[in-house]
């Protein structure tokens, strides 16, 4: 398990890189917030899931034994974040004339066919909010048993201020109770909360309401928090290492999710909480309304008007890889072409390492090990990739040097170098090798390294001739082939 112990984590709660601790030994729970399918996904919210899908691949390559749950948010996530307004996917189903399941279909399909396309593995587990009504149903009974929780008129709400008689509400984004109240929307008492704060667990439905179900409190259906707390203890525990999400998640969802899950086990419900920045579009938020906005399926089309050209999605993933998950990304044409020209280069550089030739074998010239623990030094700080890439730069432009300087790699240290170049680029960060038939660089040194060999064995058969038509002919089209102890290496005239 090379490096677990050095691995450093920041954590949103306490706003400091901690040391990595999984609660018990060797499993890892995670659980990040997935997307709410009554739209195309977006693609900031692809840099979330593609952020968590390299966290959990590094966790594993580490050896850990990680259950990652990422769930589906199908129904109860409002339009306002103050429990207000129409529910996402039943509007959408009223608006497209179609049953709300279609567009959780429709829409679930769409966000994991794109996702598939950017190589994100699918969690462990991945929940529905619909499929877990029962057990929200039971943890709002808990809550209000407990007097954490009160109905009114058919609806269930947290009650903050009793919460914040035995605990601290606010702690993860920094809100105060009092600035809360200044904050929240003065109703004037046309509100059936107790405070304006508290948020909503149940919400009565409406007579036309389509998305409902039976409860002790009447016909209603739960409110977007709750879920996120009943599938995540369901499945890692009352209390479980990461959970993720976009920063936008921070207030009020994750907030409540904590007050949620301390009032129903007096135990903060998560250890380390991790967040994605958010990705701005020519340096700007990005908004369906204004026109600032890309699909990924515009993206890999090349069909939207911020862009003039497609960008496949792994050049899409290198770009993102670039930055590092906490800080802000802006997308523009030239942050592309950028990343298209980085990962040709990048990915060639590994097809050199992988097609070394026996050219370069010998005593070697840099330190192999040093060059790996920088690897791994970037990924467990915080999973800094912009570094790993870096560094993967660095090591090549070594490797490179060996044909410039004619310089030389033990054989072991080069097969290290080549099997964790495939671990980092492959298994971790997720890449693939896209062929480029134009790629003569490549050609050329498979096919001189095939003539180099035939003439070796020429020359062992005592075939001195053959040898010597070999190396004529390869000069002839101006390839020079050049003798030492260490075998025979190429260059060009
Ligand atoms: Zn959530």
């Amino acid at each position: 398990m090379s490096g677990t112990s050095e691995l450093k984590i920041y954590n949103s709660l306490t706003s400091r890189k901690e040391l990595f601790k999984p609660l018990q030994k060797n499993n890892v729970g995670i659980y990040v917030c997935g997307p709410t399918v009554y739209n195309k996904v977006h693609l900031g919210n692809c840099r979330t899931f593609i952020s968590f899908d390299l966290i959990v691949r590094y966790l594993r390559h580490l050896g850990y034994n990680v259950r990652y749950v990422r769930n589906i948010t199908d129904v109860g996530h409002l339009e306002d974040d103050s429990d207000d307004g129409e529910d996402r996917i039943a509007k959408k189903a009223r608006l497209e004339n179609i049953e709300p399941m279609e567009v959780v279909k429709k829409y679930s399909d769409d966000f994991h066919k794109t996702l598939r396309k950017f190589k994100v593995l699918p969690p462990n587990i991945e929940p529905t909010a619909t499929g877990h009504i029962i057990e929200q149903i039971e943890l709002i009974k808990k809550l209000i048993d407990s007097g954490f929780a009160y109905e009114v008129n058919g609806s269930v709400y947290f009650d903050i201020k009793k919460y914040c008689e035995s605990y601290e509400y606010g702690i993860l984004s920094n809100r105060k109770l009092e600035e809360l109240l200044k904050n929240t929307r003065d109703l004037s008492g046309q509100s059936e909360k107790k405070e304006p704060f508290d948020f909503a667990l149940w919400k009565k439905a409406s007579k036309n309401h389509i998305m409902k179900w039976n409860s002790p409190w009447g016909q209603g259906f739960p409110g977007w928090h709750i879920e996120c707390t009943a599938m995540s203890l369901k499945y890692l525990g009352n209390q479980f290492d990461i959970h993720g999400g976009g920063i936008d998640l921070k207030f009020p969802h994750h907030e409540c999710e904590i007050a949620q899950g301390t009032a129903l086990n007096s135990v903060p419900p998560v250890k380390t909480w991790m967040h994605t920045n958010m990705l701005t579009l020519n340096g700007k938020k990005m908004a369906k309304s204004t026109g600032n906005n890309i699909l990924p399926e515009e993206l890999f089309s090349g069909t939207n008007k911020n862009i003039s050209e497609a960008f496949s999605p792994v050049v899409t993933r290198f770009f993102m890889m670039q930055a590092h998950y906490r800080n802000q990304l802006d997308i523009s044409q030239d942050a592309l072409n950028a990343s298209k020209k980085g990962y040709q280069r990048l990915i060639k550089g590994y097809k050199f390492i992988d097609n070394l030739s026996s050219n370069y074998i010998g005593k070697s010239i840099f330190d192999v090990n040093e060059a790996i623990s920088k690897f791994y030094y970037a990924m467990n700080d915080d999973f800094n990739t912009p570094v790993l890439i870096k560094e993967l730069f660095e090591a090549l432009k070594r490797i490179k040097g060996l044909s410039i300087n004619k310089d030389f790699i033990n054989k072991d240290d080069l097969k290290k170098l080549q099997n964790t170049f495939r671990v980092f680029l492959f298994d971790i960060l997720g890449f693939e090798v896209v062929e480029d038939k134009n790629d003569t660089d490549e050609y050329l040194n498979k096919t001189v390294s095939l003539l180099i060999e035939l003439r070796e064995n020429a020359r062992k058969n005592n075939d001195f001739k053959k040898a010597d038509e070999i190396r004529e002919n390869l000069l002839s089209i101006g390839i020079i082939l050049k003798d030492n102890k260490n075998g025979t290496r190429f260059e060009l005239k």
